[in-house]
């Protein structure tokens, strides 16, 4: 069989790699066995794998693959932070990264190469839409991360305790393969990650949260940004569809199933004169004043192609102290690793883009400066500020 038809093992939610090998005439064990071996000690080659049988290995070897996507480069920062570009099959690449603190180890990936959401504060979507990445090449995330790291079965290397759907993409736009990669995170035989520990970040996708309702119990995050309609119709398209009163609708018929008082976190990029003024803050805490979440503002990241800017410091304090003596619980993300240009939700990777976003951008912007450079230094890592936030974004 060639390669590209053989199905990869890599990608397999605990319940495909069951059924595939039941087809195979095998029993349910074996695909736990094959976990172990792939997403627990880091193993890629079956005959390696000496507790299954030297037959089943060598059809192994001929029917099925065990392929992570290509890592292109790896970028270190001194706080620990590291940022790594792969390849997709598409040919278009990807970022994720990692971030150490304390005994935690946050891992943020990217679920589409490029997106087609086109958030006006949104580096990823200037790119433009290329592809949904496989299952493989989410979990590979998670995998390559860890090799790279050391940090398989008794490697001793620092942990990836979190993941965060921050990255590139919109996950609730790739449901399946999003949904068979955290099958694959929570799975014990697998990374065996807690359901608090992983976390879908969405910009509002209604009927990927009506999806996600029954399938899943991982920890949800909302880009909201704005309170009211009329502002969030400019900065996230996409509320034109789903507008915000339904968005949370939706988010609390989600954690309602969940129970054990479990709570969103909103997240809230603020954007010099645009959404972070005062009376914002009012209206954001009005908003949620009946609705259990935790608040994470995110100071806007800089990037060439938008003439957005960041708050001040002192802004960003009173536009949180407002929130705060409403009742909320705030966090504030701050950046680091700056020097390898890291941040989620402000990956570019290098997008091949199907939809001419990119080239309707440009048109608009008729002649403006240069936009052809790799916007750099603009993208930074997330930071907790607080242990708690960190938890509530799934960096606990
Ligand atoms: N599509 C998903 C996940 C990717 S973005 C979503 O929308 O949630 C992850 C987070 O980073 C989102 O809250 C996003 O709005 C935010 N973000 C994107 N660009 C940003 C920027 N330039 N500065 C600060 N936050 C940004």
């Amino acid at each position: 069989m060639s390669t590209a038809l053989r199905p990869n093992l890599l990608g397999l939610s605990p319940v495909k790699l069951t059924a595939l090998l039941e087809g195979m005439g095998e029993k349910p064990f074996r695909a736990r066995q094959l976990m172990r071996w792939i997403h627990r000690r880091g193993v890629l080659d079956f005959g390696a794998m000496t507790d299954i049988g030297k037959s089943f290995r060598e059809r192994l070897t001929l029917e099925t693959t065990l392929a992570p996507p290509e890592l292109v480069s790896r970028y270190d920062a001194e706080d620990g932070c590291v940022k790594w570009i792969i390849r997709a099959a598409s040919g278009s690449s990807v970022e994720m990264v990692y971030i150490p603190e304390g005994g935690r180890g946050t891992l943020c990936v990217s679920s589409q190469a490029g997106c087609i959401l086109d958030c006006s504060f949104c580096a990823t979507g200037k790119q433009g839409f290329d592809s949904n990445l496989t299952a493989a090449e989410i979990i590979g995330q998670v995998w390559l991360a860890r090799r790279e790291l050391g940090s398989f079965e008794n490697g001793g290397g620092p942990p990836v305790t979190n993941v965060v759907f921050m990255g590139m993409g919109e996950p609730l736009l790739n449901f399946d393969n999003v949904m068979d990669a955290v099958d694959l995170m929570l799975d014990d035989h697998a990374y065996g990650l807690s359901k608090r520990r992983v976390t879908i970040s969405t910009a509002g996708v209604i009927p990927g949260l009506e999806r996600m309702r029954g399938r899943t119990d991982v920890a949800l995050a909302i880009s909201l940004h704005a309170a009211n309609d009329e502002l969030r119709d400019e900065l996230v398209p996409l509320n034109r569809k789903y507008p915000i009163a339904m968005l949370l609708e939706a988010t609390r018929a989600y954690m309602a199933d969940l129970g054990e008082h479990r709570v969103p976190l909103i997240e809230y990029t603020l954007i010099r004169g645009i959404n972070d003024h005062r009376r914002h803050a009012r209206e954001l805490a009005a908003l949620l004043a009946d609705f259990p979440c935790k608040i994470n503002l995110i100071p806007f990241n800089e990037f060439s192609e938008v003439s957005y800017r960041r708050p001040s410091a002192s802004s960003i304090g009173k536009f949180r102290k407002i929130l705060q003596d409403a009742g909320h619980l705030v966090t504030v993300r701050t950046t680091r690793a700056d020097e390898i240009a890291a941040a989620c939700g402000q990956l570019t990777g290098s997008v091949h883009d199907q939809t001419q976003r990119r080239e309707r951008f440009l048109r608009r912007l008729d002649g403006e400066a240069s936009l052809d450079e790799r916007p750099a230094g603009l993208i930074h890592s997330a930071r907790d500020d607080s242990r708690q936030q960190a938890e509530s974004q799934g960096t606990g």
